[in-house]
């Protein structure tokens, strides 16, 4: 999972929220830094036992401006932080092709499949897609190897139009099974 487009640089944290022992984006993002180069799904090497960086005074540019849409959008719910619910969303800069700009989407990624019982899951996607905010669906492959991502809020428009959590789940659950079962390519890195 390649990180996307940073978030603007004013974007703020939520207060009250801090990563705790959460180390997920240190197994879960391919970092390619002049100093780092890992893909997704293996823990870097830098990562320590107790989920500290053994760098971190001296790490990469990209760990240092990393925080995951927990840590920054609110309407991404408490129970979602990214150890104990195995979702991790992130922002995502997309380019709107009529002016150029870049409209902020967001990226949720379950980990695995107790994600998808996740509290707050389907009301986290559901308040993002009655926002009209671009959502997507990322199911990442075998460690090492790409993943699925599909955008998700036109599948997902009527049942959150009549607020039907059931249906946004077993939609979000099909699409996760369709993004296992789809061709992943081994991540090349540049030091390849
Ligand atoms: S995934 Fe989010 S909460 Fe977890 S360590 Fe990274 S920024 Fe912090
Ligand atoms: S260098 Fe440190 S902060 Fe960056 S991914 Fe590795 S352990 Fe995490």
């Amino acid at each position: 999972m390649d990180p996307p487009a940073p978030p603007p640089p004013d974007l703020p944290l939520v207060a009250g929220r801090s990563c705790g022992e959460c180390n997920v984006c240190c197994v879960a993002l391919t970092i390619r830094d002049p100093e780092l180069q890992k893909p997704q799904g293996i823990r870097c090497r830098n990562a320590l036992p107790d989920n500290s960086c053994a760098i971190y005074a001296t790490r990469p540019q990209q760990c240092r401006t990393f925080f995951c849409g927990w840590r920054h959008l609110k309407w991404v719910r408490e129970p979602l932080r990214p150890d104990r619910s195995g979702v991790l969303v992130r922002l995502h800069g997309e380019v709107t092709r009529e002016t150029g700009a870049v409209r902020l989407g967001v990226v949720f990624t379950l980990l695995h499949a107790a994600a998808l019982r996740a509290e707050g899951l389907a009301e986290s996607v559901a308040a993002a897609v009655a926002a009209d905010v671009p959502v997507f669906l990322n199911i990442p492959g075998p460690p090492g190897y790409t993943s699925a991502q599909v955008k998700i809020n036109e599948v997902l428009a009527e049942p959150v139009r009549v607020k039907d959590k059931q249906a946004v789940l077993g939609i979000l659950r099909q699409l996760r099974r369709l993004g296992l079962k789809g061709a992943k390519q081994k991540i090349r890195l540049e030091a390849e």
